[in-house]
């Protein structure tokens, strides 16, 4: 169990003094998209003017630098501390990974080395002024997600993303993760259903991946009280985004995911009245709104030029 250690929170404390919002990531299982969801989330409030900044504390599995492409990368000291890694001007990240010497090698380290890491990552990392800080979390509620919430005690977190499929088995833990949550008073932000569904690009139909079963992400939702951030549907250019370290709305602004996760962080910036004043003050859901008409434009002058085709024949 890690021990409170007043000098390490004042010093995270210290450090995010000029971090306006604190959003951790998290997910029950591995796989259901928690680092997408997260690297979706930088790349579009970054790209619409917010300096976003990614911890990743995944430290067994982190996947946050490639998904980010800055995977080769090296972290640096200065005298303000170890300097992050940019991803684009607005986008810095750090990770496990960028002290790796391949990315072969695997961390295989007890619970107090991983705390130590953490600490370093909150604590002494040149942040800067940051609009957000995307914290990305190992699945599970394990030693790294109690470290987190010690040292950003004397913080104020804006609260958890909790990530999910629609699964059974997904959401059995997802409901751990709430509880997790409700013990560490860490307010939920709400719930992502990831991989809801399947648009296909080129015909426009949906179809469903998973057959419903006796739970649901709505069920979850309701009897523990926590709100529904929104659905992604799986959609490859969007995984295919996440492999080579692009952004995903930026390459493919008429993929079927782009709106979806538009309104995704439309309604995480409703979560609360101090994420709303940072909206209003970046004006982010309006320009999510333009990229949204953007992408009905792009469907309706596709399906204009598909049916002037047809009746061309
Ligand atoms: P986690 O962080 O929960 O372990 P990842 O975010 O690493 O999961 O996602 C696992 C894999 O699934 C990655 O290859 C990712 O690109 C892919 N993926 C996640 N969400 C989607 C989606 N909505 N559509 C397509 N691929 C997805």
């Amino acid at each position: 169990m890690l021990e409170q250690n007043d000098s390490a929170v004042n010093e995270v404390k210290a450090r995010l003094s000029t971090v306006k919002h604190k959003i951790l990531i998290l997910s029950g299982k591995g796989g259901v998209g928690k680092s997408t969801i997260t690297t979706q989330l930088a790349w579009f409030l970054s790209s619409l003017g917010a300096n976003v900044g990614v911890c990743d504390v995944d430290i067994c599995g982190p996947s946050i630098p490639h998904m980010l492409g800055v995977a080769n990368h090296d972290v640096r000291q200065s005298s303000l501390g170890w300097e992050p890694v940019y991803a684009s001007e607005q986008l810095s990240v750090m990770s496990v990974a960028f002290l790796l010497d391949s990315v072969n090698d695997a961390v295989i380290w007890r619970g107090p080395r991983k705390n130590g890491l953490i600490k370093q990552f909150l604590g002494e990392v040149n942040w800067g002024d940051l609009d957000f800080l995307l914290i990305d979390s190992p699945p599970g509620t394990s030693d790294e997600h109690l470290a987190v919430n010690t040292y950003l005690s004397q913080c104020a977190i804006d609260g958890a993303v909790i990530v999910s499929t629609p699964q059974a088995i997904a959401l059995l833990d997802v409901r751990k993760e709430i509880t997790f949550c409700h013990r560490t008073k860490i307010p939920v932000l709400g719930l992502v259903q990831n991989m809801a569904g399947f648009s296909c690009a080129s015909c426009g139909v949906k179809s469903r991946l998973f057959a419903p079963t006796t739970d649901s992400i709505h069920k979850v939702a309701s009897e523990l009280q926590v709100p529904i951030l929104g659905d992604v549907p799986l959609d490859p250019d969007l995984m295919a985004s996440c492999d080579i370290g692009q952004p995903y709305h930026i390459n493919h602004p008429t993929s079927p995911s782009v709106p979806y996760l538009c309104r995704l962080v439309q309604s995480l910036l409703k979560t609360s009245p101090q994420l709303q004043a940072t909206d209003e003050r970046l004006q982010l859901s309006q320009s999510l709104d333009e990229l949204i008409e953007l992408y009905q434009q792009a469907q309706q002058g596709q399906h204009a030029q598909h049916n002037h085709g047809m009746g061309d024949q």
